[in-house]
């Protein structure tokens, strides 16, 4: 990976470099002194081919030409493969890839060049000779620096594989170069294992160019470009069906200097040349593409079969004369039955492939059925119609019916009645695509009394027809709900007297305003215990504690059902009496509260307990209900100040009247 990065970083830096040194940012092919000098080879290449061919100024010149014309495009190799190098200095794989290239063009050139010394001036052609130790050298270096290219990791399966994939090429090369090239009869002449090895050091060769072009394939050069390989590639596929041609003749003692081998070989050395120029092209201009990986496995898919049908190939082209006798029937039998086991072979390969993809499947089955059945979480499949079509294992524990109790009912028949629009419409807004999810809260019967809270996301799965459904995922948040309530209750309730407090209170009020009918007005009082301080001073707090309750009592019990009480503060209770046709009515509820307090002595105090009331009244719908419980106050205090134990009503100038004299008090207190 880090190898990875590295190379796609160098890549571009080099380009950079390369960019800089060139001194002008041309895409144009020509603008590279490297693109041109392959122009020229290709020239020469041709130029060459038709010396030879035509055989121009005589055989003695097409001779000549023929041996010294490789000196320059290998050299052109070289020096091509340096400029790769160079220019990948700071990317280790194509550096040292390109450097051991390089060196195998200088090899082969030096191979070259002594064969031509011993070809056009020594006259004889020995073999083996000094020269060959050179190609075998070259060609190695080739093989190395092919293998250099940095490349895709492969694992060890995959190294194991390529190892048979390699031993197969070169059992097959050797056997069709051995017997259809060399022929079985020099083989059987040649003393054993000098001669053998000899004989069979350029088929090697040859197989170790075609496992070299396979190793590129199945490493992928990560960096470069699919030319660079495939021009390479080629090159030595060139230069192995040039040495199999070479072989031939040379075998059969029907070699002639300059023939087609000649030309194959060239070729391949041009495709070879080309291949570092076009890295340098490629790294100039920034552009990188690899093989990609399907292509490689269906090559490589092929390679076992070709080996063997290279081998049945050889067989019979060898047994032909002798088919017609008995061991020939065999053989033909023999041929068919082998043939008949490897096309077994590729359909079980396919089988194999399509086994491998059920078992995946059957795995990702399994693996989601354990994640279902052991999910903590509900999951139910609805149709359309909110028909329960599965319902997880989880279902018993968390809403009391086992999975198979709901299937085929309407969900929504389990559902709370307040709930249940709101879960339909939930179901309907996924169904209708009119939302990707939803997210509904609601209250589910439970088989026993009860209920479960259950907070739901809705998704769709139509379209799935291996679920064909809307999918609910639901969570059993029965004791968050517990929670939640238990915390709103204390955020609006009296803790004492479990009264509605001052917010809640106002929130009512604000409600039942919202929702004054005409004719019908709100009465509000206000009440506070006369002398409750004394209460507190005398017994306690806790008796005082008591005291409140048993006022709460008295009032609730002197108000009507839809009558709201709630305690403000201290010792001050405020009333919400709705649908009130005059302010006195108000008046009479608050005497009716009043006259609670007449005769009862609240328990554990020796006196009887008395209470004043502001009433205030409103007919105005979404009138403010602060201003309101202000006037209440108000009156109230104007009750305190006229005697208590009473109840009065607002007048207009109480508020300013209150206000006045909570100045004075509080001066009062100031200046004391
Ligand atoms: P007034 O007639 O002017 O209303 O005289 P008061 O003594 O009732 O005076 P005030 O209403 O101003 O005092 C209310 C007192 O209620 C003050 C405080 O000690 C007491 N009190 C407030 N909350 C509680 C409570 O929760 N429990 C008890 N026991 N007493 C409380
Ligand atoms: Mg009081």
């Amino acid at each position: 990976m880090n190898a990875e990065l590295s190379a796609g970083r160098t890549d571009k830096s080099t380009q950079q470099r390369n960019l800089e040194l060139s001194g002008r940012r041309s895409d144009s092919w020509y603008a590279d002194w490297g693109n041109l000098l392959l122009l020229a080879l290709v020239a020469y290449i041709v130029l060459y081919a038709g010396w030879l061919l035509l055989e121009w100024g005589g055989e003695t010149t097409a001779t000549l030409v023929a041996e010294i014309g490789y000196l320059p495009v290998l050299a052109l190799g070289a020096l091509f493969a340096t400029r790769a190098a160079f220019i990948s200095r700071s990317d280790r794989g194509n550096r040292q890839a390109w450097t051991l290239i390089g060196a195998g063009f200088f090899f082969w050139g030096f191979a070259d060049g002594l064969w031509a010394y011993f070809v056009l001036v020594a006259g004889t052609a020995p073999f083996p000779s000094i020269a060959d130790l050179f190609y075998v050298s070259a060609t190695l270096l080739f093989f190395a620096g092919v293998v250099r290219f940095p490349a895709v990791a492969i694992s060890v399966p995959e190294w194991t594989r390529y190892l048979l994939d390699s031993a197969i090429i070169l059992v097959g090369v050797l056997a069709l170069v051995s017997y259809l090239i060399i022929g079985p009869e020099h083989l059987r002449e040649a003393s054993f294992p000098v001669e053998v090895a000899l004989l069979l050091l350029y088929p090697f060769i040859d197989a170790l160019l075609i496992i070299a072009v396979f190793t590129m394939l199945v490493r992928r050069p990560q960096t470069g470009s699919i030319g660079v390989l495939l021009l390479f590639g080629a090159g030595l596929l060139f230069i192995a069906a040039a040495n199999l041609l070479w072989s031939f003749q040379e075998s059969r003692d029907a070699y002639t200097f300059g023939g087609w081998d000649y030309i194959l070989w060239l070729i391949g050395y041009g495709l070879l040349v080309a291949s570092p120029q076009r890295h340098c092209d490629v790294v100039r201009r920034g552009v990188t593409s690899t093989l990609p990986g399907e292509f490689v496995t269906r090559v490589r898919g092929l390679i076992p079969y070709v080996g063997a049908a290279v081998a049945f190939a050889v067989l019979l082209i060898l047994a032909a004369p002798s088919l017609v006798d008995d061991l020939g029937l065999v053989l033909i039998i023999l041929l068919v039955l082998a043939g008949l086991v490897l096309a077994r072979q590729v359909v079980t390969l396919r089988e194999n492939a399509d086994l491998g993809v059920r078992r995946a499947i059957e795995r990702s089955e399994a693996r989601f059925q354990a994640l279902v059945e052991h999910s903590s979480d509900l999951i139910t499949v609805v149709d359309r119609n909110r028909n329960c079509r599965f319902q997880s294992p989880s279902s018993l524990e968390i809403t009391g019916f086992s999975a198979g109790d709901l299937i085929d009912t309407d969900l929504a028949d389990w559902c709370h009645p307040d709930d249940r629009q709101q879960l339909i419409d939930a179901l309907d807004r996924v169904a209708s695509e009119a939302a990707d999810r939803a997210r509904v809260e609601w209250r589910m019967h439970r088989p026993e009394d009860g209920i479960t809270h259950l907070e739901t996301i809705v998704s769709s799965e139509l379209e799935n027809p291996g679920v064909n459904g809307l999918v609910l995922n639901s969570r059993d948040v029965s004791e968050r709900k517990v929670l939640e309530d238990e915390l709103t209750h204390l955020a609006y309730h009296d803790s004492l007297t479990n009264l509605p407090n001052r917010a809640m209170f106002l929130n009512k009020l604000m409600r039942s305003l919202r929702h004054v009918e005409p004719g019908r007005g709100i009465g509000i009082l206000f009440l506070d215990i006369d002398r409750f301080k004394r209460i507190n001073d005398t017994y306690g707090h806790d008796t005082g504690d008591q005291v409140l309750l048993d006022v709460a009592a008295h009032i609730r019990s002197a108000l009507r059902p839809e009558d709201t009480v709630g305690r403000i503060a201290g010792d001050e209770f405020t009333m919400l009496l709705p649908g009130l046709r005059h302010e006195y009515e108000a008046m009479e509820i608050a005497s009716r509260v009043l006259s609670k307090f007449d005769t009862s002595v609240p328990a554990g105090v020796s006196w009887t307990l008395t209470v004043s009331i502001g009433v205030a009244f409103t007919e105005t719908p979404d009138d403010d209900p602060a201003r309101l419980i202000r006037s209440a106050d108000a009156a109230m205090y104007a009750a305190k100040r006229t005697g208590r134990a009473k109840a009065v009503l607002f007048k207009k100038g109480m508020e300013s009247e209150m206000a006045a004299n909570s100045a004075m008090t509080d001066s009062e207190h100031h200046l004391r």
